[in-house]
């Protein structure tokens, strides 16, 4: 069985010098449950090099929360796989706030993914309906589309390191988290869309994650499940007390 998985997504908060504080807070905080939870900190881009610093001889892991797929060249603005792998061991991909704000699609984030792969970064793909997908009845088969085109070409050797976040859009930073009996309904669905893509033992191996309104008040409600291998943390994980509470909660 894997660890449990616990990532933090600080979104565009903090600098530099205020992202070294709050790592050195969760560091100190997690330290009782850092060896039986893998956990994850995703800063900004140009906070990485000094978290990188500041998690050196933890066994907390770093994560870009996006990346271009293109390893160079005229994109101004982008960071590239070798730029993140230099720093982090792992990425986020997907989120529902690329998707929406930066207009990233489907076949973005499967260039993403495997460019990830083939740089060595883990990467945590977030799939997730809108309210108004949601109250159509099409939960399901949007996130179907989300896998079959996000992780298309991928196969079962490659889908080794990966990590899928159900993060339901409306329930991303709305105190409106998603009932967790649905949650792991949805999990549960895409552990069988895993499965069937690349294998049981593929499908078994990767973490499956919510995300989506996850404080220290209902984490337990979603970590105790079975099916539930973890939990994808936005605006919780910007204070060391409520991200440690999440991660006990998940050992
Ligand atoms: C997220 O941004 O991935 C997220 C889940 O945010 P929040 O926890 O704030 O809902």
């Amino acid at each position: 069985m894997p660890r449990p998985l616990v990532a933090g997504n600080w979104k565009m908060n903090g600098t530099a010098a205020t992202a070294v504080g709050l790592t050195e807070a969760v560091i100190a905080a997690t330290a009782a449950d850092a060896d039986a939870v893998q956990i994850v900190l995703a800063p900004p881009f140009t906070a990485l090099p000094a978290v990188a610093a500041a998690l050196a001889g933890s066994q907390l892991r770093l994560a870009a929360q996006d990346m271009h797929w293109l390893e160079r060249g005229a994109m101004t603005g982008a960071v590239s796989p070798p730029m993140v792998a230099e720093f982090a061991s792992h990425v986020i991909l997907g989120h529902s706030e690329r998707r929406a704000h930066f207009g990233e699609t489907d076949i973005d984030v499967n260039r993403k993914v495997h460019a990830a792969i083939r740089h060595g970064l883990a990467p945590i793909v977030c799939v997730g309906e809108t309210r108004l997908q949601r109250d159509e009845g099409r939960t399901d088969a949007v996130i179907e589309c989300q896998l079959r085109l996000g992780l298309g070409d991928l196969g079962a050797d490659r889908s080794a390191s990966l990590a899928i976040a159900y993060e339901p859009v409306w329930a991303i930073g709305s105190n409106d988290p998603c009932d967790p009996d649905e949650a792991d309904r949805v999990i549960g669905q895409i552990r069988d869309w895993l499965a069937g893509a690349f294998g049981d033992e593929a499908g078994s191996r990767a973490r499956l994650l919510y995300g989506g309104s996850v404080t220290s008040g209902n984490a337990v409600q979603y970590l105790s499940r079975p099916g539930i291998d973890g939990a994808l943390v936005g605006g919780a994980s910007l204070d060391a007390d409520g991200f440690a509470a999440i991660v006990r909660a998940a050992r």
